[in-house]
Order: structure tokens, then sequence, then C-alpha cells
């Protein structure tokens, strides 16, 4: 077993899970009414090992949107199809020190990083480019239930409706790196418009789940791509390790450089309130919990890591 001792590991998990219940700064995304009507109340949390052992608390089974966490799992996914080298031809691997949703590209004309939403709207427009709309969002939505070893991942309509009708920096964006041509020439972009891939962008983001599931999908990219509820091949080893590497340096928006620093531990936050961490070979943890701080990060959740690392030597650097 990874963790030997589960019981004694569960109980102290216990008690930082519920002292984070006194944070209670933050405020609620309120850009939308679906996240906005989210509760403040809301915290659950969920672990799922690379050898299948799991632990919940609070609202692990309260259904939410993935939102950025999409942009992790997707480039994982379409690196895993088309290779890392191949995406990379067009989107690059530095933190941008700017806004998520900032119009800038860097000095190469590329989106800096795959976490932000340049980088990540580039990565969409590269999923099965060829295909009809239909079959690119089946295909991802296989794949997602695939990694999440068959947990709830649903998709929530009126989300998507809403981010599509307050969509104006990201059709901003888009048209600025369209005249950049920032997008691969088969992508539908040049021909088509911004239109269908932006739809795409905003339904995967719009993709629905819950902490226990969540925590499954991250255990997946702890495990180097095998989910471990069933021990499927999901994504390739390498894009594993690519998309680690990026949401250890860029996944928690202007925050990501002191996550690193106290954390050690490579995370991606969604503005839903949700955020998953990955202990490398150990175990994938989901939580989530809506008030968000001025970077965009769970309060909660980013407590709940800073406590974790205090009680465990699970940061990066500990063991030196
Ligand atoms: N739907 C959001 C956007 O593209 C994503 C927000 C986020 O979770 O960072 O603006």
């Amino acid at each position: 077993l990874i963790i030997p001792s589960w019981l004694e590991f569960t109980q102290i998990i216990e008690k930082i899970f519920d002292s984070c219940r006194s944070v209670t700064e933050g405020e609620v995304a309120s850009y939308i009414p679906q996240l906005a009507r989210q509760s403040p109340h809301t915290w659950g949390m969920s672990i799922c090992t690379i050898d299948g052992q799991r632990f919940s608390l609070g609202d692990s089974k309260k259904n939410f949107c993935l939102q950025s966490v999409s942009k992790a799992f997707n480039y994982a996914i379409v690196a895993s199809e088309i290779g890392s080298h191949v995406l990379h031809q067009y989107v690059g691997h530095e933190p941008s020190g700017r806004l998520f949703n900032e119009i800038c590209l860097d000095s190469n004309n590329m989106p800096h990083n795959p976490l932000i939403n340049a980088g990540a709207i580039v990565v969409t427009s590269m999923i099965k480019p060829t295909h009809s709309m239909a079959d690119r969002f089946d295909f991802m939505l296989k794949k997602y239930r695939k990694l999440a070893g068959g947990g709830h991942v649903g998709f929530d309509n009126a989300t998507f409706l809403s981010e599509r009708d307050t969509a104006d920096r990201n059709y901003a964006l888009s048209y600025y790196m369209k005249e950049y041509r920032c997008f691969p020439d088969e992508s539908q972009v040049y021909e088509k418009g911004l239109r269908e891939e932006l739809d795409l962008y905003f339904q995967l983001c719009s993709l629905e789940t819950n902490c226990d599931t969540a925590a499954v999908m991250a255990a997946t990219l702890a495990n180097g791509g095998i989910c471990p509820l069933n021990t499927e091949k999901c994504l390739g080893s390498r894009p594993c390790r690519d998309i680690l590497s990026l949401m250890y340096s860029c996944g928690m928006y202007d925050y990501s450089g002191k996550f690193a620093f106290q954390v050690g531990l490579p995370a991606k936050s969604g503005v839903s309130g949700i955020m998953i961490v990955v202990i490398p070979n150990v175990m994938g943890i989901a939580l989530y919990s809506p008030p968000l701080d001025k970077t965009g990060n769970s309060c909660r959740g980013v407590a709940f890591c800073r406590k974790l690392i205090e009680q465990f030597n699970f940061h990066n650097y500990d063991s030196l």
C-alpha cells in the first residue's frame, strides 16, 4: 500500500479539513448566475491514491463545473494524441505573469502556456480539428469519463450558455490570436471563424463533476496516465509529466509561484472553486469550496494544502 497507515492518515486529513471550515474569506465568482448561485458554505474533499484507496469528506458528491481545471486535462488528452512537441509548436511553457484572460502573447507571438485562456483556446483548436463539433465534444467526453474511471462526468448546459453569452474577452483574445496566426493551419478557425472553437472551449469548461470523481482524475495524472480504478492507460506518460510540470509553474493563476514555494505540488484551480492537487506517484486530491481569493483560487482549497504540507512531507523538496 502506498499509504500504509491509512486510518491514521485519514484522521489527520479529517482534522485539517474541519479546521478549514473556519476559513470564511473570499468571494464566490459572480460573472455568470450559475456560478454566483453556488453556496459559499459548500466544502468538499476527496482523495484517491494510485493504488485505489479512497477517502472523502463533506460535500464530496456535490456537482460543479470544471472550468479552468479542464485546461489541464485538455492539454494531457491532446498531447497524448498528437505529442507534446507538436502541441508546443503553438504554445509556450512559461508563466505569463499576467492575468489568465489577458490579451497578450509571448515574444514568439505564441500564448505563454496552455493553462491560461489564450493557450487553452489554441489547445482546444487541436482537438480532432477535421471532425464535426459533435464528434469533437464526444471524443473529449469519452476521454474524460475514461480517466475518471467511470465516475460522474456530465455537462452543465446552463453554464455553457452563460459562458457563451459573456464571451467578449475570449472572442477578443481569439481574434487577436487569429490575426497572428496562432492556430494551426489545419484548425477550422481560418475557414469557419471562431464561434465553434470557442463553443468547444466553453463546453469543456462546463463539464460537470464532483470531488469524488475529480480526485480519480487527479490520481490518473499522479499515476502516469493509468487510472487507478480500472488500471486502463488513458494518457501518455510523457504528457502526464509535461502537464504536471506546467501545473507546478502555472496552475494557480498569479499565485502559482508562491503556491509552488509554499506547497510544492502541481495543482490546478478553476473559477467554480475547484482545485485538483497531484502528489506524483502517490495520490490525487480534489477540493471544492466556491469562495475565491483575489488571485481566483479557492480560499479553503489553498488553506487545506498549506496545512497538509505542515503535517506531511509531500512538498517536492521536503526530502532534501
Ligand atoms: N470560463 C472561464 C473563462 O474562460 C474560465 C475561468 C477559469 O476557471 O479560470 O473565462
